[in-house]
């Protein structure tokens, strides 16, 4: 599978096929950011002429990625013309995640949109790989089929999961906290293609996505603590692809043993189990996080006081990370976005006063809209943007 943040300067020489491809794309791309728009508007955004706009509308129509609406003004002297829109319909992405306390799948339109998902609370720590995977697919055999029920045709999956990731060898090389290691994942799921991404870069993606800041630090968390890199809207991989092992940075060089085998990692003050055991509680696994944010709500004074320590310590380790990236914002993604109202004080007050490439703007640190759904609509969405970047691939668009 090629890379999900591939930029379309990396295509190759353009022959004359390739041109085409290119124009596909243009006008796609000025559809899905336009909509509803006529092809006369679509040839003005797109500097094509108007003949060549309506023939690479004719394949886009007849590949189901672009629909008409009917007749629309468009402001113009003349014939208003039939104004395009991208199709609720035909091609579209499945996202799949697997977490530590859950499974779930999702089915998004060409615009993005969610059109079936399900989700379950479970706990995958003690299970075979082989068995979470047949129930994930059987959760996912649910959402294409009511996918297909409005007319949807899922092209490709993509896998997020929490841990380090060969997505090339579509492998995960490690993901402790699910006791996953060298997995190497099918090829495809009910017969689509099939990828695997680390679910804070697909968090972090699909922020980006929906408009977010192209240079961010997105920190993903629940058993483990991870984090994103995007710099100038492509995710920093680092040299072997492992980059955002955020959990592992020290906070306190002599804190406790961290499994990783070094001492006073992130992780051991602000991941769930180190905060678990701060707070006293003792949750079931699945969907522990819902649960933590639930007792912080009623006013626990050991959990605000665990969870307290907890943005101490993201704040701390992300201090370093914003001292030597100076990313434009700094988001709390993942599950933990629930937490929000607890980790961010803390977060916030360690990050003020330890950070100086530039003053420290509260602004600058949020918690993302897209919370706990944020890696699975970017693993939909991983789909949907080969399509958008490439309308003209073959075989993209599946049988
Ligand atoms: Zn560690």
């Amino acid at each position: 599978m090629p890379s999900v943040d591939r930029h379309p300067d990396e295509r190759g020489p353009a022959s004359q096929q390739g041109m085409r491809r290119q124009n596909l794309a243009l006008v796609l791309g000025a559809v899905a950011a336009r909509a509803p728009l006529s092809r006369a508007d679509a040839a003005a955004v797109t500097g094509l002429t108007r003949a060549a706009v309506s023939s690479l509308v004719v394949e886009l129509m007849r590949d189901g990625l672009v629909v008409e609406l009917g007749p629309a003004p468009s402001g113009r002297v003349g014939r208003p013309g039939n104004a395009l829109s991208l199709s609720p319909t035909g091609p579209a992405g499945l996202g799949l995640e697997v977490g530590v306390g859950q499974l779930a799948a999702c089915v998004v339109d060409l615009s993005g949109e969610v059109r079936a998902q399900a989700r379950i609370a479970v706990d995958n720590r003690e299970r075979p790989a082989a068995a979470v995977l047949a129930e994930l697919t059987g959760l996912a055999e649910g959402v294409v089929a009511e996918a297909r029920r409005s007319g949807l045709r899922p092209v490709g999956a993509t896998l997020a999961v929490p841990g380090l990731v060969d997505d090339g060898a579509n492998t995960v090389v490690r993901a402790p906290n699910l006791g996953w290691s060298e997995l190497r994942l099918p090829g495809t799921l009910l017969g689509l293609p099939l990828g695997v991404q680390n679910e804070a870069n697909l968090g972090a993606l699909a922020e980006l996505w929906r408009g977010g800041a192209l240079d961010v630090v997105h920190v993903s968390a629940e058993a483990g603590i991870g984090a994103a890199l995007l710099v100038g809207g492509r995710l920093f991989r680092g040299a072997r692809g492992f980059a955002g092992e955020l959990g592992h940075v020290p906070v306190h060089p002599d804190g406790p043993a961290c499994a990783c085998g070094s001492h006073g990692c992130l992780e051991q003050y602000a991941g769930e189990r180190a905060v678990l055991a701060a707070a006293g509680l003792d949750l079931p696994p699945a969907d522990r996080i819902a649960a933590l944010a639930r007792h912080a709500a009623a006013g626990e004074p050991r959990v605000l006081a665990a969870l307290e320590q907890a943005g101490t310590a993201l704040g701390t380790a992300l201090a370093g990370a914003v001292n030597l990236v100076d990313p434009a914002a700094v988001v709390l993604g993942g599950a933990y976005a629930e937490l929000g109202d607890w980790l961010l004080p803390g977060m916030r007050r360690e990050l003020a006063a330890r950070v100086r490439v530039r003053p420290w703007s509260d602004e600058a640190l949020s918690v993302s809209a897209l919370g706990r759904r944020g890696p699975l609509l970017g693993a939909a969405l991983v789909t949907i943007r080969r399509i958008l970047e490439d309308p003209g691939a073959p075989a993209l668009l599946g049988p």
